[in-house]
């Protein structure tokens, strides 16, 4: 990612405040992906698990990526452009037990699609809810993400919610179940750990897609 490398001096956050994120479209199946072009970093989680908060707060623009009223029953793939440096990839929740096997069964193929096949994806950002850690669904993504090869963040959102004591165990729990990996404490709240996540996505290889 040539562009964004060049900031790597400067604060990400102050980077982020620059950049101008734009829809670009909402995908139902996979023949409705855009056409591959820049770097792409796609965010998974659980329905509620904040994913439309960190990606708001990412770009601090309240509203771009909507807040699901319904979880579990927005099954689309949305891309949004930032500048011409990057599209972030707000792929849809899963684990919500109330979705009809058929909406499930959708998302399972639009999203191993998606994660199998595109090649512009840089980086996926696996976000787990602090308070709950590493449940079924999630290790099973976590599963499909490695054995697709795909480099990626886990993130641990809504740490807020957590007293010191939690949180050590907690975060210690999560990285235990990821070979001692570190996961990024969120919280969309105070805007803690959104430097860290930008400052993976700049971080990435430059790449020719
Ligand atoms: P999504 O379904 O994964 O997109 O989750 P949302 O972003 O819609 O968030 C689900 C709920 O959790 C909403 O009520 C949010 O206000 C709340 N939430 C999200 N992130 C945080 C966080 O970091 N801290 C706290 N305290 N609440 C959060």
């Amino acid at each position: 990612m040539g562009a964004g490398r060049t900031s790597a001096s400067g604060s990400s956050e102050q980077m982020a405040l620059k950049l101008q994120a734009e829809f670009i479209t909402s995908a139902a199946q996979p023949e409705q992906f855009p056409a591959e072009s820049l770097p792409e970093v796609a965010f998974l989680g659980r329905s509620n698990v904040g994913k439309s908060s960190l990606l708001n707060r990412l770009v601090k623009r309240d509203g771009l990526a909507y807040i699901s009223s319904r979880p579990g029953c927005t099954q689309t793939v949305n891309f949004f452009r930032l500048e011409d440096r990057l599209i972030l990839v707000d792929l849809p929740g899963y684990g919500f037990a109330k979705v009809p096997a058929a909406v499930a069964r959708t998302w399972a193929v639009t999203v191993e699609h998606y994660l199998r096949d595109r090649r512009s994806l840089e980086l996926s950002i696996l976000l787990l809810d602090a308070r709950r850690g590493w449940m079924q669904s999630d290790l099973e993504l976590k599963r499909w993400l490695e054995h697709y090869g795909r480099r990626y963040l886990v993130v641990a959102t809504k740490v807020d919610k957590l007293n010191q004591r939690e949180r050590s165990r907690n975060l210690t729990e999560i990285a235990r179940q990821c070979q001692d990996r570190p996961a990024v404490p969120f919280s969309a709240i105070t805007g803690e750990g959104a430097k860290e996540v930008w400052q993976s996505i700049w971080d990435l290889p430059k790449r020719q897609v």
